[in-house]
């Protein structure tokens, strides 16, 4: 099959799915924005039939949600594009949910969209444009700006991604978000990696091939609230620096390195001034701190090995990364006008 401009797909794997597009929402009690969100997905998925022939596929994946999210979305008509529903056993967290549409997408490509309506379709046709008319294989999107969002937050992204991408090769795009398309190989390249911890962004920036960025301006949130809690910020910046980065290792060690040397340097210092001096050293105070920050650094470095460590044992589990409650597939309903 030939797609992407006339370009052969050479990545195995790429070619078992038909040639089509799943757009795959997680969502996460969002029985309220869902209806909304679907009728702007339909008439993208309609708008995409007629202009270009693409055969498109919504997939929602409801990850354990208590408020009836699922009644919801199985109710949601098939009018003009298959939807499919996938509901997890309990909430295993949007990474999850990513995986879960990737690995259950039935067309090729793939694109990530919120199901609380922010991301706009007219951006994802920008992404289908970069894809099918210009043969990019990963077009992700990013903030324009970060100008409505605390000062604080700002900073603490710009650190990890400053962290996250020092001195590594393969640097994840600051700002981008998991709104974004994948060609049919870049989503069979992602497939195939075997990590469970996931990191989306990240490891869809490492697949490589031909990859763009678009900006945008995300709409405000149809209900509800962003579930994300400045902790749970915390430990998914932490999951992605330790799937991503050995900086935080290193620094552990030139720390150290360079600890050793002033101590060394210090106690040189010492030996002299009693030998050659005859000074008495003073100095319980200076050495309690000193005491004390050893004491701190070492157990935050112990802390950062411990994270890397839970890191290995939660690979060596092999557990599933989500399990599926249930799944079902409505076909699109045939509309006399599209064939
Ligand atoms: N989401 C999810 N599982 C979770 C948390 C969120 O599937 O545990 C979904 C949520 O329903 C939404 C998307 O992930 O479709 C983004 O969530 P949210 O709007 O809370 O975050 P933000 O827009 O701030 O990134
Ligand atoms: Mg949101």
């Amino acid at each position: 099959m030939t797609i992407n401009n006339g370009r052969v797909i050479a990545f195995p794997g790429a070619e078992a799915q038909p040639f089509g597009l799943t757009i795959v929402v997680p969502a996460y009690n969002e029985a309220e924005a869902l209806p909304h969100t679907h009728q702007k997905l339909l008439a993208f998925a309609r708008s995409l039939k007629e202009k270009r022939g693409l055969a498109v596929e919504i997939l929602y994946v409801d990850d354990g949600s208590r408020d009836g999210t699922l009644a919801v979305a199985n109710a949601l008509a098939a009018d003009g594009a298959d939807v499919q529903v996938l509901s997890f056993s309990r909430n295993f967290g949007k990474e999850a949910a990513l995986l879960a549409g990737l690995d259950n997408a039935r067309y090729g490509a793939v694109i990530f969209m919120d199901a609380d309506g922010q991301h706009p379709t007219s951006i994802a046709e920008t992404l289908v444009s970069r894809w099918l008319d210009d043969g990019y294989d990963v077009a992700f999107t990013y903030k324009a700006h970060r100008r409505d969002e605390p000062k604080l937050r700002t900073l603490f992204v710009n650190a990890f991604y400053g962290l996250v991408n020092s001195g590594v090769r393969h640097k994840i795009p600051a700002d981008a978000g998991d709104f974004r398309l994948l060609s049919p190989r870049a989503a069979a390249a992602l497939r195939q990696l075997p990590e469970r911890g996931r990191f989306f962004k990240g490891l869809s920036s490492w697949v490589g091939f031909r990859q763009i960025g678009v900006p945008y301006e995300p709409d405000p949130r149809l209900q509800g609230e962003a579930k994300w809690s400045f902790l749970g910020l915390l430990a998914f910046s932490i999951e992605g620096l330790t799937s991503f980065s050995i900086v935080p290792l290193r620094m552990a060690s030139l720390f150290g390195a360079v600890l050793a040397t002033f101590a060394f340097l210090y106690g040189l210092v010492i030996v002299i001034e009693t030998l050659v001096f005859g000074h008495n050293v003073p100095g319980y105070p200076s050495l309690f701190v000193g005491m004390m920050f050893i004491g701190g650094v070492q157990l935050l470095m112990i802390g950062v090995l411990g994270e890397y460590i839970g890191k290995i044992l939660s690979e060596m589990k092999g557990r599933p990364v989500y399990l599926v409650g249930e799944q079902s597939l409505k076909r699109a309903s045939e509309q006399p006008a599209s064939e």
